[in-house]
């Protein structure tokens, strides 16, 4: 199945909730969509955004603890946590925690982890910063990066890759078609079996106008958007070109 999730990160309130999630479920109920559709708000929304998805948008978590918990972990949400506040999914590895919080593959490996365990799925995000793509070393650090990521018991429906080059997220440049379809093409080869079972999303600057041609490129199974997820229209669209 292909998914369009959008990445809200640390925007939205409760109005947009209302706004956006509200919208997005009227429009689906109106025009139920091809593909799945996820909202990630920040954790403070969840509730409120679970509430207003109503049955056809999913909604998910930004990132999970590695800590399986209850415990003493001040400001961690555990993936169950997300899970009792009626999550589908949790994004883990976001390029941004990777390079600010240098979270590592292993790191990022034990949230997915926790993920499985709490019946959440994974969207495990990868992606080359621009000095690795500009040295031609992206497809090795890429693949490296889902080989170190990926937890033990990934099957259908349970895991989602995004590969979200770094320099094209919240930039405005975005791949071309033939480097994503490379890129989809090698971590497709290194999932091997699972391949056929884990959707490869795209993400980065994804948006209305260039949706169409990124969701029509060999190898890509959905979106990962962040800053056109913020708008019911744009973000509408995406789903439709899906
Ligand atoms: C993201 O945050 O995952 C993302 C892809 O952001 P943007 O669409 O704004 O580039």
């Amino acid at each position: 199945m292909r998914l369009v999730a959008g990445n809200w990160k640390m925007n939205g309130s409760r109005a947009l909730v209302g706004e956006m999630i509200g919208g997005l479920a009227e429009r689906m109920s109106g025009a139920p969509p091809r593909c799945g559709v996820a909202v990630c708000p920040p954790a403070h929304l969840l509730e409120a955004a679970r509430a207003a998805a109503g049955e056809g948008v999913q909604i998910g978590g930004q990132d999970c603890s590695d800590e399986a918990g209850p415990g003493a972990f001040t400001g961690e949400l555990s993936a169950a946590m997300l899970a009792d506040a009626g999550c589908r999914y949790v994004i883990v590895g976001h390029s941004e925690r990777r390079q600010r919080l240098g979270e590592d593959d292993a790191l990022v490996r034990a949230k997915a982890g926790q993920a499985l365990a709490a019946g959440l799925i994974p969207i495990i995000c990868v992606g080359e910063v621009l000095s690795e793509r500009e040295a031609g070393e992206a497809v090795a650090r890429v693949t490296a990066q889902v080989r170190g990521s990926l937890p033990d018991g990934a099957k259908r429906g349970a895991v989602v890759v995004a590969y979200e080059p770094v320099w094209a997220i919240g930039t405005g440049l975005t791949a071309t078609g033939e480097d994503i379809a490379e890129m989809h093409a090698a971590i497709g080869r290194e999932l091997g079996d699972l391949r056929q079972v884990v959707p490869i999303l795209y993400g980065g600057s994804v948006k209305a106008k260039n949706a169409g041609e990124i969701l029509s490129t060999a190898g890509v199974d959905g979106a990962l958007v962040g800053g056109a997820s913020l708008a019911l229209d744009e973000f509408w669209a995406i789903v439709a070109a899906a």
